[in-house]
């Protein structure tokens, strides 16, 4: 196992893992004091706690839904990527995080969906835009977003994909174009988590799709499971020959029998 990643201290502390990726600003909207030791990762557009109390800050579909976790497809609330009120939050906790320690990793970049967002103001900035498609603004949007973060990030910049490597899929789905983030990052982290990992040729295969989409190295994150750790051994024997690290998502508790 070549590392962590967690949102618990005590995990970082008691297994003082080679890396550790600890989650500062999460999807919940909790954020925390990043760590001198660690990767700290910030939850930038998936913001449950923002979303609830400045529900005018989620990104909305065509219809005029917001993208809140009360949907069935989202598991927390999403916000607007063009909403530069709220990008000056994230840029001012990732300033924190680089004063602690210079490696940074984003998650949750990106519109929550092909359908997203129709708001006012990104309708009017894509019309006012060079792009004839809405899926080409969304892409440079996104990229715009990343590249203003990297000026901040001294050290290793780390970009949390959505497991899809399919080529295009994800500039569909988020705007994230990845041939051209790649330029952009160190490397990218995909969370491949399942609680029992009870088959793994799924593991293979994404991971080795993202090994063949990108240059940069890539991350794997398994979710760490105490009650099957033959299971866990399995998926990181899957996943190890095709991506440069291999890292366990949990809590001390349930991290400690699997390291
Ligand atoms: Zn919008």
């Amino acid at each position: 196992m070549d590392g962590i990643t967690t949102h618990d201290p005590a995990a970082v502390d008691s297994l003082d893992p080679e890396v550790a990726h600890y989650t500062v600003k999460r999807v919940s909207g909790e954020t925390v004091d990043p760590r001198a030791d660690a990767i700290n990762s910030v939850a930038c557009f998936g913001d449950t706690a923002t979303g609830r109390a400045e529900p005018d800050r989620l990104a909305v579909d065509a219809d005029g839904d917001r993208a809140s976790s009360a949907r069935r497809e989202f598991d927390w609330n999403w916000l607007c990527p063009t909403d530069e009120g709220y990008r000056d939050r994230i840029h001012d906790c990732v300033d924190r995080c680089v004063a602690a320690s210079p490696d940074v990793r984003l998650l949750t970049v990106g519109f929550p969906g092909e359908g997203f967002c129709r708001c006012e103001r990104c309708t009017a900035l894509f019309d006012a835009s060079e792009h004839e498609e809405r899926t080409d603004w969304r892409a440079a949007v996104i990229t715009e977003f990343v590249e203003d973060v990297a000026d901040r990030v001294p050290g290793e910049f780390v970009l949390t994909a959505h497991p899809d490597p399919y080529p295009g899929h994800l500039r569909a789905r988020r705007g994230l174009d990845l041939a051209r983030l790649d330029e952009v990052v160190d490397g990218f982290l995909v969370p491949l988590c399942d609680p029992e990992y009870a088959t793994t040729y799924w593991l293979e295969t994404i991971a080795r799709g993202f090994s063949t989409a990108v240059e940069s190295p890539v991350t794997v994150q398994l979710s760490s499971t105490p009650s099957a750790k033959e299971r866990f051994e399995a998926a990181a024997h899957a996943v190890a020959p095709h991506v440069e690290r291999v890292v366990a998502g949990g809590t001390r508790e349930t991290l400690e029998p699997v390291w």
